[in-house]
């Protein structure tokens, strides 16, 4: 298998290593200049399992939109998880790596009609709608879809809420739209909400799932078949988060409502599965010390640093996400702390990562980690003013390699083996050189042969911010 892209093999870590350690290995190496990532396969592994033990009866369809990265999406393949698609190339992209077509919802409410026919002629038959044109447009172009209406039952509290935009009214409209779907004689197969994306309101799932049994009677004394039952995302996934309270309110009102094993349960979750399996690493690139007033010049007030990834990056999740990001200085911090704030690299003063923290003194070159990076950041990533957007180190224990290497879709082949972390050093990511390791066509890179970086271990950290003398007159 040629390696074309680091993002492409997973590094199976000794028994020593973990995400801090290989940050610390790339970041203090003197040869990365780059903001890059660590993806932990083993914190993916992690939540399915908690998903299968809090959720016993609710089988995952990852949200695609969360993070697309092919190798997020081949791991939970992996594991046998399902997909929600919301467009033509998620669909794509989830069959490329030979999931089947049962296993995809295309769970957007609102469809270009080409898209329609897309998942006609690929065999993904089951979609969400949520109003009357939709069901015309169907009826044209997809006549034996399988239907789910979904409805709207808002959170109180969500990072994201989408009811202001998706989901018909469970009382006054949905009815409307199952006797219309009659009527066009199309097959309603079940009803979804989303509650709203970063959920903080664990009780509206009940409130949502009773909604849902009414809708299903009603769909019944229509003729309707109904047997899906779709709970849509909201989960949380940072770490020190958990789904426990929004499990069990789930749990009691599916014994509630639909204690029975002919209604399939499913949900969407996407943040829950990949916001903590992402770290990220950038670096301070310039340093901007604003001091006291003149009667005592030599008293910093504040620190702006400027740092290689902002709210054009993988930030854009504080615009769009409402996200909220904890620095951490790689380097345990001596001194006096300094009120401080933290920049991204574009010229756009919109570009600002944390407003205002305590942070111990900082150098140029010094390394500044953010946890909990994975759910809505990549996907929506530009390369604004000129600035890359991180690439990504793969990596996973070894019990996590033993548990996935044969497990279809992945292969042997995704993992590279031993002598880590050397073998992500070959990755190293010096902004502005011509050689482009990720872009390496037609030679054929050993992974195993060090030699380029061979006194990598021995160069100083920092080297690139090296101040030059200034002359004392
Ligand atoms: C975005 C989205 C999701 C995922 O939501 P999370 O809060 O990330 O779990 C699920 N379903 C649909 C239809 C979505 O649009």
């Amino acid at each position: 298998m040629k390696v074309t892209n680091l993002d492409e093999r997973i590094h199976v870590l000794d028994n020593e290593a973990n995400v801090m350690t290989v940050v610390k290995d790339i970041a203090i190496s003197g040869l990365q200049e780059e903001a890059f990532y660590v993806l932990d396969i083993g914190d993916i592994v992690r939540k399915h399992q908690i998903w299968k033990e809090k959720l016993p009866r609710v089988e995952p369809y990852y949200a695609v939109k969360c993070n697309d990265n092919l190798m997020v999406i081949e791991v939970l393949a992996a594991l046998g998880t399902s997909f929600d698609c919301a467009s033509k190339n998620e669909i794509n992209k989830v069959l490329s790596v030979g999931v089947d077509s049962s296993k995809i919802i295309f769970a957007n409410p609102a469809k270009p009609a080409s898209h329609i026919r897309h998942a006609a002629a690929v065999g993904v038959d089951t979609m969400t709608v949520d109003n009357e044109s939709e069901l015309h447009k169907i009826k044209k172009l997809f006549p034996t879809a399988k239907i789910v209406i979904r409805i709207r039952c808002d959170a109180e509290v969500a990072m994201c809420p989408l009811g202001m935009k998706f989901g018909c009214d469970p009382v006054h409209e949905a009815p409307n739209l199952l006797r219309l779907a009659y009527r066009l004689g199309l097959n309603v197969m079940g009803f979804s909400f989303h509650v709203g994306s970063g959920c903080q309101d664990p009780p509206v799932y009940h409130r949502a799932i009773h909604h849902c049994k009414i809708l299903f009677d009603m769909a019944t004394s229509f003729g309707f078949k109904p047997y899906l039952l779709d709970l849509g995302g909201g989960y949380p996934g940072n770490k020190g988060t958990s789904i426990d309270k929004i499990a069990e309110v789930i749990n009691e009102a599916l014994d509630e409502y639909f204690n029975t094993d002919a209604v399939h349960v499913i949900a969407e979750p996407g943040r829950f599965y990949v916001a903590s399996a992402y770290t990220l690493a950038t670096n301070i690139h310039s340093k901007r010390s604003v001091r006291a007033d003149e009667n005592s010049p030599t008293t910093v007030t504040h620190n702006m640093y400027y740092i290689n990834d902002g709210v054009y990056g993988s930030f854009n999740c504080l615009l769009y996400d409402h996200q909220h990001v904890i620095p951490i200085p790689l380097k345990t911090g001596c001194g006096k702390v300094i009120p401080s704030s933290i920049w991204g690299p574009t010229c756009d003063g919109l570009d600002q990562v944390v407003e205002n923290v305590m942070l111990h003194d900082m150098e140029l070159g010094d390394w500044i980690i953010f946890e909990n990076m994975g759910a809505y950041t990549l996907p929506v990533a530009s390369p604004f003013n000129g600035f890359p957007i991180p690439k990504i180190h793969v990596v996973a224990d070894e019990d996590i390699w033993l548990l996935l290497k044969d497990a279809l879709p992945l292969t042997e082949d995704h993992f590279v083996i031993g002598n880590t972390p050397g073998n992500l050093r070959l990755g190293l990511d010096i902004g502005g050189n011509d050689i482009d390791p990720w872009n390496d066509s037609d030679s054929t890179m050993a992974l195993t042969t060090p030699e380029i970086l061979a006194d990598a271990p021995n160069t100083p950290p920092h080297f690139i911010y090296d101040y030059v003398e200034a002359p004392l007159n």
